[in-house]
């Protein structure tokens, strides 16, 4: 049975004194919840003290970005080798504040994936479609376009490395929440396109997390629905207790 995947994505918060103090907080409160795998996707400036900080945890280290090079003239941006020196396990991959605020598009997110599989990093790809785009009924053409361009060249046997987050991005850090079932059917609409390329089985065995204002309050509805294998959580990872219940939800579905 696979194992749902909760992933904190700190984005640009805790410096090293926040990121040891909530280490420290979390550590306990989820100790032995094994049943589920907890990730935590923090700033590159944390990653070398969130990995000393969690030794002896449950809990993985992740980064937010990862570039395509493997070195070179490319400023501000950190490479695989780098983060994988670190034994950084995951990395996000076009996260929608990437696409939006810094140009990802589905052709750099292919890059990148392809980069962080080649030193062994483990990709989660962030898809969903923007409020314009659903109102205006595009939500599948978006995500099969989205998926079909990230997975360009990527082999069937490097599939268990990788996890897809579907993340609406009117859900994202604006405490609106897709219901239960729409996130279950748009994840069944991502599966379907993810069945197109690699087959009934492969698609089957994915990891795909519901992300968007996911919290203590609505983590249990979501994380029952038969598609939602684990939620990629923004806002609510910065509070130790509130994260530790959405760790709980992953965690008891598949006791
Ligand atoms: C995210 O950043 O991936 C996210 C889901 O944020 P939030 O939980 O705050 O909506």
């Amino acid at each position: 049975m696979k194992k749902n995947i909760i992933a904190g994505n700190w984005k640009m918060n805790n410096t090293q004194k926040g990121t040891k103090e909530l280490i420290a907080q979390l550590a306990p409160l989820v100790a032995g919840k094994d049943d589920c795998e907890i990730v935590l996707c923090v700033p590159f400036t944390s990653l070398n003290t969130a990995r000393k900080a969690m030794r002896g945890t449950n809990m993985k280290l992740g980064a937010q970005n990862v570039h395509w090079a493997d070195k070179g003239a490319f400023t501000g941006e950190v490479s695989a080798e780098m983060l994988a020196e670190l034994k950084c396990e995951y990395v996000l991959v076009g996260h929608s504040e990437r696409r939006q605020y810094f140009n990802e598009t589905n052709d750099t997110v292919n890059k990148r994936v392809k980069k962080a599989l080649e030193f062994k990093l483990k990709p989660i790809i962030c898809i969903g479609e923007t409020l314009e785009e659903r109102e205006k009924g595009k939500t599948a053409s978006v995500l099969e376009k989205q998926v079909t361009s990230a997975f360009v060249g990527i082999e069937k046997s490097s599939l268990k490395r990788i996890v897809v987050a579907y993340e609406p991005v009117w859900a994202i850090g604006t405490g609106k929440t897709a219901t239960p079932e729409d996130a279950n059917d748009t994840i069944w609409i991502v599966r379907k396109a993810l069945r197109k390329l690699y087959g009934r089985t492969s698609a089957s065995a994915m990891r795909i997390q519901y992300g968007g204002s996911m919290n203590a309050g609505n983590a249990n509805e979501l994380m029952a629905m038969a598609e939602i294998d684990g939620g990629l959580i923004g806002g609510a990872s910065l509070k130790a207790e509130d994260f530790a219940k959405i760790v709980e939800s992953a965690n008891k579905v598949n006791e």
